[in-house]
Formats: C-alpha cells, sequence, structure tokens
C-alpha cells in the first residue's frame, strides 16, 4: 500500500501534468486578454532543480529552461546534451561567467551592463547563432535590485544593439512582489511602455517582454507578457540550501 506522504509525493512530483496546465492557463489568460493563444512562450525555471525532474518536463513536450546559478546550470547542460534542451540564463552575471555563458547558452535574460554585453559578444563563439540578450530593467527603483533604470534604458540599448555577436532580443523585469493585481498590472505595463518606446527608436528585431513568474504571469500576460518565466507551479518549492 502507498502511505500517505508518498502519494502527496507522487502528486507534487506530477511535472507533465503540472505543465500542460500551466499551458492551458497561458494559454486561457492569453485569449481572456484578446491575444492570440500560442503568443506567450513558457520558460520552464529549473534552478535548484534535479536532471531528473527536467528531463520529465521536456518528456511533456518543455524545450526551454531557465537556469540562475552557473555552475549548475553547466552540470545540467552537459548531463542533458543529447536532450537539445535550449538553455536560458536568468541570474545576475559575474564577469568572471561569461565566457561559460557565451559557450553554454542561447538567451540571457539579466543583461544589465555594456561590460558584460561586450564580454559576452566577444567571447560567444562563432560557430554558435547570435546570443539573444534581453535588457533586465528595474522597474522598482530599489537601488539593491539588479537591473537598469528606465531612463538608462535607451542608452544601453542602443550601444547593445551595436555588438557583433549578440541580439538585443528584448527586456525583462522582476518586479517587487506585490499582492493586488492592478498593481502588478501597472508595473509590468510599465515594461510594455518601454518595449514600445525601444522599437519606435528604430531597434525593430527587438522584443520579446519576458515578465511574470508563478505568482504573477496572469497580470504580465495581460500587459503583452511574451515569455512567462515559471519555477515553482511547475517544478514545486524550491529547498534554498541547494542554491550554490
Ligand atoms: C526563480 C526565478 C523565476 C521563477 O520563479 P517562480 O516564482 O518559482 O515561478 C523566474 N524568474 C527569475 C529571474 C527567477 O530567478
Amino acid at each position: 500500500m502507498i502511505s500517505e506522504s508518498n502519494y502527496y509525493r507522487v502528486v507534487s512530483d506530477n511535472i507533465p501534468e503540472k505543465i500542460s496546465k500551466i499551458r492551458d492557463q497561458i494559454a486561457n489568460f492569453a485569449i481572456q486578454y484578446q491575444r492570440p493563444p500560442d503568443s506567450v512562450k513558457l520558460l520552464a525555471v529549473s534552478k535548484t532543480h534535479p536532471v531528473e525532474k527536467i528531463l520529465q518536463a521536456s518528456a511533456a513536450g518543455q524545450h526551454a529552461f531557465g537556469e540562475n546559478y552557473l555552475q549548475e546550470a553547466l552540470e545540467k547542460i552537459t548531463a542533458l546534451q543529447a536532450h537539445a534542451l535550449e538553455w536560458h540564463f536568468i541570474g545576475p552575471i559575474q564577469s568572471n561567467k561569461t565566457r561559460a555563458i557565451a559557450e553554454n547558452f542561447s538567451w540571457v535574460h539579466s543583461l544589465d551592463r555594456i561590460k558584460i554585453a561586450r564580454r559576452l559578444s566577444d567571447q560567444r563563439p562563432e560557430s554558435l547563432k547570435a546570443l539573444k540578450v534581453l535588457i533586465q530593467v528595474n522597474l522598482d527603483g530599489e537601488s539593491s535590485k539588479a537591473g537598469v533604470s528606465l531612463q538608462a534604458l535607451d542608452t544601453l540599448a542602443l550601444e547593445l544593439a551595436e555588438l557583433p555577436n549578440i541580439e538585443l532580443a528584448g527586456l525583462m523585469a522582476i518586479p517587487a512582489p506585490k499582492i493586488d493585481f492592478t498593481e502588478q498590472r501597472k508595473t509590468f505595463q510599465q515594461l510594455a511602455q518601454a518595449r514600445d518606446a525601444l522599437m519606435a527608436k528604430g531597434l525593430d528585431s527587438c522584443c520579446e517582454l519576458s515578465m511574470g513568474m508563478s505568482g504573477d504571469f496572469e497580470a504580465a500576460i495581460a500587459e503583452g507578457a511574451t515569455i512567462v518565466r515559471i519555477g515553482t507551479d511547475i517544478f514545486g518549492p524550491r529547498n534554498l540550501q541547494s542554491q550554490t
């Protein structure tokens, strides 16, 4: 007989079911906010979760995975090489980590300094397509948080668009958590407006909007998110101690 605690474990690890539920929710929110149901991509944020869970998600048709911690990510990328997954780096970037990021990832969501952008462009191997880069914007104006201010965004975007081996592919934000749906929408709307302003300046290869996590992706989709980054709702809670 299966014990009660095992039963809950099985349920909480049912990753294929969770993925299909999230996909349905994403498509339904898109329709609810007058958008095409396939206009929002799902990035599965697998940080701190083991390779086995990523394999389960992959078997359920999930292709794109987000990681925050380089060493942990490299181990997973190596272990999962045969599966040809698409890897997105979404954590803070130190300059001594740029080479490994340029060599192993297809996307970076967390760029906020031109110095890092130059290194990524210089270090991107010629055999690979341009690295797709999103600029992280600090919408809450907290000086402790990563991301460029809305005021500094234009300058960084224009400089970045000149670099040969990276492609400015959009904007990303991690707003401070808010309970109120209207407040969530207001914050995401700022990123959408910043994207529109950049495109009006002629940066027309741009722009994805990477916004929305497990707690706020409905509001993000309402405001035009094209990539939502979902961890907890797919893989369950993270064990903070395993972060490196
Ligand atoms: C961890 C993380 C996520 C996923 O957050 P959940 O609340 O678990 O969905 C999304 N984006 C970034 C940048 C993260 O670090």
